[in-house]
């Protein structure tokens, strides 16, 4: 596997499926393209964190317009309001990169970092992106606990151990909303439901089920 230099993210096209794609997004009603970064999207935060949460890949309207995770869109309108109650954040609000936002032992990324058609990326994306994803968690050296958002994000993620030979088989880890498996490195993957507005109409993800899996990730890594 290769290791990407990080600097070099935002002229990334190794997936010329998702490149085109972003190329020819169309904007959201009332918006216009001149709004839309459409460029792979890099992760944030604190890079002194123990946590990292880490979610599938940037929204089309969301990430994918504003350059920054989980912002302007459903998914970040749940869960941002809940990091600041759960003291990973200073405010509840994410609209902007520009905002004010700062979050506090957390950094945010996807493990995939540019939009797929219909939120599905194919499986040579996934691992094309990972090493990207592994040159970020490399940059936090008080990493204790990973998050993860839904199937997607945990089976990439897993796949880097499998891929380093840390682990056998990833059928000894199945994914159930608040798993939690000390990985042979010592650090701690924890399954979470994704916070996606289906998700969240659905009553799949409640605001108290994010806020519990929160409180316990800041308890692992405390005794992490
Ligand atoms: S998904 Fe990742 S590897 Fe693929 S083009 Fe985007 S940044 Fe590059």
């Amino acid at each position: 596997m290769s290791y990407p230099d990080l600097k070099d993210l935002a002229s990334c096209r190794r997936c010329k499926r998702l490149a085109d794609y972003i190329k020819d997004l169309p904007p959201a009603k009332g918006r216009t393209r001149g709004e839309y970064r459409n460029l792979p999207v890099s992760g944030f935060g604190d890079p002194e964190a123990r946590v990292f949460l880490v979610g599938l890949a940037p929204g089309a309207h969301g990430a994918n317009r504003t350059g920054r995770p989980f912002t302007g869109d459903g998914a970040g309108d749940f869960m941002y309001p809940l990091l600041f109650e759960t003291g990973f954040a200073n405010q509840p609000e994410a609209v902007s990169a520009d905002d004010g936002l700062e979050l506090r032992d957390l950094y945010i990324s996807n493990v995939v970092k540019c939009v797929p058609p219909q939120n599905k990326p194919l499986a040579a994306e996934f691992n094309r992106c990972r090493p990207y994803l592994v040159a970020e968690r490399g940059g936090l050296h008080n990493l204790k606990v990973v998050v993860t958002l839904g199937l997607g994000a945990f089976n990439s993620y897993m796949r880097l151990y499998l891929e380093q030979g840390q682990i056998k088989r990833l059928a000894d880890y199945p994914f159930a909303h608040g798993a939690s498996y000390r990985l042979p490195d010592g650090i701690w993957v924890v399954a979470c439901y994704h916070t996606s507005r289906y998700n969240v109409n659905t009553g799949r993800m409640t605001r108290q089920m994010f806020v519990d899996l929160m409180r316990r990730v800041r308890t692992l890594a405390e005794n992490g």
